[in-house]
């Protein structure tokens, strides 16, 4: 038997079923009796050894990244301060606390303490301090806390969860995790932008799937066909081996474009620029033939640690990728905050509409040395290399005039100091609301290149949220409002001859290659492994059948003609 799902990361995946559910932990604030007061001593002393032996075994495997084992040193420390063992044994025997709440309250009472302390090194501390807590109490409760970052076993396994968060998919430990299934989850949302850069096989909108499997059941995800193979028989199981096999034979032969340039038959040149998270992505970019790097989400870089990265560190990050790019030009959009992407170590407030609120830019302007920051090691990093500066989520000259102004301080300041930089770096924006749309003729009197990010412009204009599963049939790109709409942010920049990349899930979208071709963009910039798939489309493609293909799309008034006409040509 076999499920149905949407495919986030193609390919086939084999693996034991491996069940991740979040736990809704509730804290007990009732009082125990007086003749309690020893077992809940020991409940909580129990735990405590737990938790320092499993901080010590985490250390081990930390093998080769110092400053993860530095932070987990760090947790032992604090965990061996007595002080705190004996505020927490004494809540449980003078006020009569439960050890969960007991640990709850000191731990809390310490890091508003050190959120309030004028000191960044201090303040930091007290993310740790959720991170024990965290272990703690799950300890109390005898829950297993599972790390994807140090999952080990002798065997693959294929994680099935409701969903799964952009910094839960950071941490997978690829050893082990071959895949993971979904009941909800959305094609275009964080993780499953992460998942394509890390090739992960996945697929997500198989509802009740939770419920259908156990524990190391055998799990297939066919990732071609949109399928789950639950327990099957042998004969499927031989099949799907094979097809994997002339898959991976097939990929590989794709390889074999990767010096060819992306023209058409009649000599369109469009450029494939590959997207990244973070810096281990850099490695497949030659592999696939990208030509540089289209967007680089700087955001995944704040996650899967403790506190903000500083300048320096920042800069030997950027450093790295714009050397080992030598002379190709590297987009590095500054943190794009907020929507579906938050900081274990950052306040956010509570959102009715995360993606219409606190988020991205607009963050700056209350924290600015955020963007102070990052802007300096981006600029620094630009005497090595082709750097551009990428701004998100624009949708004003003002917010234009802001950043340029940031980024004179910057050079400024750089300068009377006397360090390197590339004076004429690059400046552009995504063009991801409808507001930097409709203008987007304006923006190109200021800034020198542009990049469409369909997956936020998309659910702007038809005002269908990208994340939520409820309405995800309504979230598709090739609305007719959406399609015009990208016609005319390419044909007013054009007008200004500055050029226009589209970044976005779209551009990795096999069906719409040749669309997107006929609608005049200069760059795509997509998931870095569709590359090789897209060039061949491009190269048995004509731009003028490409044109004409495009003209009767803008022409249609209804989606599913529009989807007609693509499956008809499709390649
Ligand atoms: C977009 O919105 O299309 C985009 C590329 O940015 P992100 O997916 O990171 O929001
Ligand atoms: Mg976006």
């Amino acid at each position: 038997m076999f499920l149905n799902g949407i495919t986030i990361y193609n390919g086939y995946s084999f693996g034991k079923a491996f069940i991740y559910k979040e736990k809704n932990i509730i804290i007990n604030d009732n009082l125990i009796k007086s003749d309690k007061i020893d077992y809940e001593i020991n409940v909580f002393l129990k735990a405590y050894k737990k938790t320092i032996k499993q901080f010590k075994k985490i250390k081990l495997l930390c093998k080769g990244n110092k400053d993860k084992k530095l932070l987990f040193d760090g947790y032992i420390l604090i965990l061996s301060d007595k002080s705190l063992l004996e505020k927490i044994i004494t809540l449980i025997k003078n006020k009569l606390y439960y050890a969960e709440y007991a640990v709850t309250k000191v731990i809390s009472d310490q890091i508003n303490l050190f959120k309030n302390v004028n000191n960044i090194y201090i303040r930091e501390r007290a993310n740790d301090l959720l991170d024990i807590r965290k272990r703690l109490i799950y300890n109390i409760k005898n829950i297993d806390l599972i790390d994807f970052n140090f999952l080990k076993l002798n065997y693959k396994i294929i994680i099935v969860a409701k969903d799964l968060s952009p910094s839960q998919i950071i941490q997978f430990n690829l050893d082990f995790i071959n895949g993971y299934i979904l009941e909800k989850g959305s094609i275009t949302s964080h993780s499953s932008i992460i998942s394509r850069s890390r090739e992960i096989v996945s697929i997500l909108g198989i509802k009740d799937i939770m419920k259908k499997v156990v524990n190391n059941d055998n799990l297939i995800i066919d990732g071609i066909k949109d399928r789950v193979y639950i327990n099957t028989t042998n004969d499927i199981h031989k099949k799907l081996k094979t097809k994997y096999k002339s898959y991976l034979e097939k990929k590989k032969s794709l390889l074999k474009l990767k010096e060819l340039p992306a023209v058409t038959y009649d000599g369109y040149r469009i450029k494939l620029f590959a997207n990244i998270g973070n810096n281990n992505d850099i490695y497949n970019i030659f592999k696939y033939g990208a030509e540089g790097i289209g967007l680089y989400r700087t955001e995944f870089l704040f996650m899967d640690r403790n506190d903000f990265p500083n300048e320096e560190e920042q800069f030997n990050t950027y450093k790295q990728v714009v050397k080992f790019m030598k002379n190709k030009s590297v987009t590095i959009r500054t943190i794009d905050l907020g929507g579906d992407k938050f900081l274990s170590y950052m306040n956010f407030p509570k959102e009715n509409s995360p993606f219409l609120g606190w988020r991205s830019i607009r963050i700056y302007k209350d924290k600015p040395e955020i963007i102070y920051t990052q802007l300096r090691a981006i600029i620094r990093a630009s005497s090595y290399g082709r750097v551009r500066i990428l701004f998100p989520l624009i949708i004003s000259l003002e917010e234009v005039f802001f950043l340029k102004n940031i980024i004179e301080d910057v050079k400024t300041d750089l300068t009377n100091k006397n360090i390197k930089f590339n004076s004429k770096i690059k400046i552009g924006c995504m063009i991801e609301t409808p507001s930097a749309a409709i203008i987007s003729g304006h923006l190109a009197n200021e800034l020198d290149f542009f990049s469409i990010g369909t997956n936020d412009l998309t659910q702007f204009i038809l005002a269908v949220d990208r994340n939520n599963v409820e309405v995800s049939n309504l979230y598709n790109p090739l609305y007719p409002s959406v399609l015009n709409l990208i016609k005319y942010i390419i044909d007013s920049i054009h007008e200004k001859n500055k050029k226009v990349c589209l970044c976005g899930e779209l551009a990795g979208d096999l069906k719409c290659i040749r669309l997107l071709l006929g609608l005049g963009l200069d760059e795509l910039s997509m998931n870095v492994s569709m590359i090789p798939s897209i060039k061949k489309i491009i190269r048995s493609s004509y731009i003028t059948s490409s044109r004409r293909l495009s003209e009767k799309i803008l022409d249609q008034k209804l989606i599913k003609d529009i989807q007609l006409i693509l499956e008809k040509n499709n390649v």
